[in-house]
């Protein structure tokens, strides 16, 4: 017998928020909305937001499970017609892993949103507690946050999906976009 599907088929392990859906986009405006203030997504450029903003770290996952509930057909992706991109993963022969570290109550709309834009997938990973993304099964990972790749070896690989949180973390393979890891891959 031939080897299983692990062995024969490479898995990508894709993140949502920031490498999907542009999320926050809208988490800015509603923090702007609030706060009665204008930053733009480029002012974001530290991952722990409570160090550059005036908001508690609860502010900032209130914000954010607000916009997943409340405006998620709002989150644009991060590029057009991405469900397109991971259908050409899927023809490339690849499985696709949505994998995702999230509260609980923004799960179900998570799940609309990929749906909404076609999102191809293979399985669909809720991560809720600290078990870090690196000991899930792929073959490699696209992810915007240097605490998700970090502890990735070899043979497992990571992509850093550039974002204006990320620019200070050494990296070797960066994209601006799920269609560059595409050609990539
Ligand atoms: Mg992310």
């Amino acid at each position: 017998m031939s080897g299983g599907v692990s062995e024969a088929v490479k898995t990508v392990g894709i993140d949502v928020d920031s490498v999907l859906a542009d999320v926050m986009l809208v988490w800015v405006d509603e923090y702007n909305k609030r706060q009665n203030a204008r930053i733009t997504k480029q002012d974001i450029t530290k991952w722990d937001i409570p160090s550059i903003l005036p908001v508690s770290p609860d502010q900032v996952y209130q914000y954010f499970s607000h916009v997943w509930k409340e405006r998620w057909q709002e989150i644009p992706p991060t590029e057009p017609a991405i469900g397109q991109i991971t259908e050409k993963l899927h023809k490339k022969g690849y499985r696709i892993s949505v994998i995702t570290k999230r509260e609980r109550p923004t799960v179900a709309y998570v799940a609309k949103w990929l749906d909404y834009h076609n999102v191809y997938t293979d399985d669909l990973l809720f991560i809720y507690d600290a078990v870090p993304k690196a000991s899930y099964p792929f073959d490699v990972l696209i992810d915007d946050a240097p605490k998700n790749i970090i502890d990735i070896v070899a043979p497992k690989y990571a992509i850093l999906f550039n974002q204006p949180w990320n620019k200070d973390f050494h990296w070797p393979v960066r994209v601006d976009r799920l269609s560059e890891a595409e050609r990539l891959l």
